[in-house]
This record gives structure tokens, sequence and C-alpha cells, in this order.
């Protein structure tokens, strides 16, 4: 489901309405037999007046998405003008995404923020994409140094739904909400066997049609493979850092190479990928965000996955410096022009970080999406990758969601290219 930005009705014409959406003008079919007159604030498609609303009701739909700012091109200097004119003609270089990525003049970020928000509407629909998370375990056997699950943090309070609570978790979403993709996420956690995972997967895609990511580790290909005729579509499993040094220091000696081995088994097993770095890792330079953004755009994938790293309590980088939110919004920006269709998620790590005002921020540099964590209530605070999550606003999100039936899947199932 997603949600979009009220637009204004100017006239309306029998079936038509003309309506200003957002300072650009429109025509789009009139869908609703609610009355119309200029001035009413309405809900659209791309060419679809779904539903009028109040004035309330828009200033609470411009409060969790906030106003689009096109800013005047002619503003900018030549090179970054250069740049983002490149940009539809091919690939950026790592030379201007490192340009990109180190621009800090308020004028240049603002031109920067505008043209991803631009390629954003102009590139896929002018809409929210609204998510759902599962954190279904917080055990874990590794210890990635970042992480607050990992098996040296000893304070963490431990726990697991069972098979049928995550099952039924799910279906509640997907059929009583209208969620139409969900993340099931833990820790690495072998007490979930290869039977209660093919018995989540397949007691969720029974009871209802759901595009379902898994984010469990790195568990064995045979089993992946399995969980895929169970009716998993996708894998989201980040690639941390594509500097292999600082992903070996993050992962006990690990290697990076071994990381993204495993990523294309699960791309050539047909999963759709969700992968990405975390940003403000230490010694990590803008080369090395470049690289990571390069690294993204050659998996190829429908949903990028990236966020800050969050400074966790009973973990070695506990007292890390917090990234600049300004880096990250960077980041977005460029990945939105590196990648033009790619859907990028608001995390629940970039919330934790600079507040829910950054979910805003991060819509006008070109994210699209939004996870909402769905974890029932009891076990969400003990969910340790990072502590005081927000999980406000959620309601609202699921209040103004658009496209909750046949839709909607149609919609998502045209964008992957594969039937849900
Ligand atoms: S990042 Fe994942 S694998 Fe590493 S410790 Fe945390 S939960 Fe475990």
């Amino acid at each position: 489901m997603c949600i979009t930005l009220p637009a204004k009705v100017i006239n309306t014409n029998g079936t038509i309405a003309e309506i200003d959406n957002n300072g650009r003008r429109q025509s789009v079919r009139i869908g609703t037999t609610e009355p119309l007159s200029p001035g009413d604030w309405v809900l659209t498609t791309a060419d679809f007046l779904i539903k009028k609303i109040d004035d309330l009701e828009a200033r609470e739909i411009f409060s969790l998405l906030g106003h689009y700012q096109d800013i005047n091109p002619e503003i900018i200097d030549s090179k970054l003008k250069e740049i983002l004119s490149a940009r539809g003609q091919r690939d950026l270089t790592k030379e201007e995404i490192v340009y990109l990525l180190s621009l800090e003049d308020e004028k240049s970020l603002r031109a920067l923020y505008s043209e991803a928000n631009i390629i954003r509407k102009t590139s896929i629909k002018d809409h929210i994409c609204v998510h759902g998370i599962i954190e279904f375990s917080n055990n874990c056997k590794n210890n990635c140094l970042y992480c607050g699950l990992r098996r040296d943090n000893k304070e963490k309070i431990t726990y697991r739904l069972e098979p049928e609570e995550i099952i039924c978790t799910a279906v509640k979403a997907v059929n009583d909400k209208g969620y139409k993709l969900l993340v099931l996420q833990s820790g690495e956690d072998d007490w979930y066997d290869e039977q209660k995972l093919l018995d989540i997967v397949s007691g969720i895609k029974e009871r209802c049609r759901v595009f379902l990511y898994l984010s469990i580790g790195d568990r064995e290909i045979e089993l992946y493979q399995k969980l895929k005729q169970a009716g998993a579509n996708g894998i989201l499993m980040r690639f941390e850092s594509s500097n292999p040094e600082i992903y070996a220091r993050m992962h006990d000696g690990e290697s990076l190479a071994e990381r993204l081995n495993r990523i294309k088994e699960l791309k050539q097993l047909g999963y759709i990928i969700s992968t990405g770095p975390i940003i403000g890792l230490p010694g990590q330079t803008t080369g090395d965000l470049a690289d990571d953004i390069l690294t993204m755009k050659d998996i190829g994938q429908f949903m990028p996955s990236m966020g800050p790293l969050v400074p966790s309590a009973n973990t070695p980088l506990l007292n890390e410096q917090v990234i600049d939110s300004k880096i990250i919004l960077k980041v977005i920006a460029t990945m939105r022009l590196t990648v033009p269709s790619a859907r990028i998620p608001v995390t629940t790590a970039m919330e934790t970080l600079y507040g829910m005002e950054f979910r805003q921020q991060a819509f006008l540099a070109g994210a699209n999406s939004v996870m909402l964590n769905l974890t029932p209530e009891k076990y969400r605070n003990n969910y340790y990758i990072y502590a005081n999550k927000f999980f406000d606003q959620e309601k609202k999100y699921e209040k103004w969601a658009l496209f909750k039936g046949e839709l909607s899947y149609q919609m998502l199932e045209n964008e992957l290219q594969m039937s849900i």
C-alpha cells in the first residue's frame, strides 16, 4: 500500500478534474461520487482522483510527508549542473559520485535533493510505499561489531516468536491492514530450523497474498532454495561495506567476497535482493560510500537496504560518533540519481538517530518508501539492534494508505515483474 500528497481541485468538468498537484497543474479522471468544488483537497494517483478529504486531513498527511520544493537549476555551480544533466544520458562515474557526496553548501545540497526528488517523481509513481517488518527473534550466533544483537551482548533480554505467532502477525498485517510487502527479520538464529522456517513461509503464503522478504542471516543455500519453493520472494542481506578491510573488521575476519558471492547465489535462485551498506562505520571514506552506491547498482535490486551506524549499548562501537544526517541524505539522493527506479526506504535506524522529521527530509531527497514496525508490542523494545526506536505514526500511515485491494497487488507485480 502507499500514501500520497493531497492535491487541490482547480475546477471540474464532468468526469475530469483539473488539479494543482503541489504546484503542477494536472488533469485527472474522477473516480469518486463525492461532489467536488474548486479548493477541495483530494488524493490522486498518477491520473485518477480517488478521494476527497477535508483541511484537517490534508494537514495530517502533509505533516507526515512534508512539502516538496523544486529549485531553480540556474543557481547551482557549473560542475554540479553538468553532473545533474549528464545523469539521464550515462551512468555517473565514481569521481562524480564522490563529488556529489562531498557537496556542503546549502544551495548545492538543495539542488541535489530537488533533482533526486524530481527523478523519484518521474521514474516511479509519486507515492510513498508503506511496507512492514516483523522482528521475530533477537537471538544471534554471530558477533558483528556494530550490532546490539551480537552474541557477546549478555545484557539483552532475548525473545523468540513461535512460528504460529509470526504467521498470525503477518496474516493480520496483510488481510486486516492492507500491507502487501513484509520483511521477516531475525538474528542468525538456528532455533528456527528448516522445518520451522518452511512452516512459517508456507503458513503465511497459504493464508494471504504477500511479497515476503526474509532477513534471517547467512543460512545454507539449500535451505534458501526450499524457502523459495515454499513461497519466499526476496532476501534482505546487507553487504555492509564494499571496502573488504572494513567488512572483515566488522565480521571477525570474514570475507566480503564470500558475502557478495552469497548474494549473487541468492539472486540466481530467483530471489529479489535487497542489500546495501551501513553508513558511518569507522574508517569509511567518501570513496567507500561511492563504491557502496556503485555496488548496490551493480547487484541490481528492487529495494536497496542502507542505514546509518547506530552506536549501540554493549557493543564495541558504542562510543563511535553518530554520522551527520546530511551524509545519509546525500547518499539517498545520489542513489536516486544512480538508480532512478530504486525503491529507497527510510529505515528505523534513520528515525532512531535523527527523529521522526527525518522521514520527511529523506522523502524530499529521493527516498520513496517507509518500513513500519509490525512486531507485536510486547517484544519490540527487546530488539536491541539499537535502542529508542520510533514506533509512532504507524497508525496514521496505515489510515492514509491507498490501494489496499487488488490494484495495489497489480502495481507491485508490475514493478517487480513477477506474480506474488
Ligand atoms: S548484524 Fe545480523 S548477523 Fe550480525 S550480529 Fe547482528 S543480527 Fe547477528
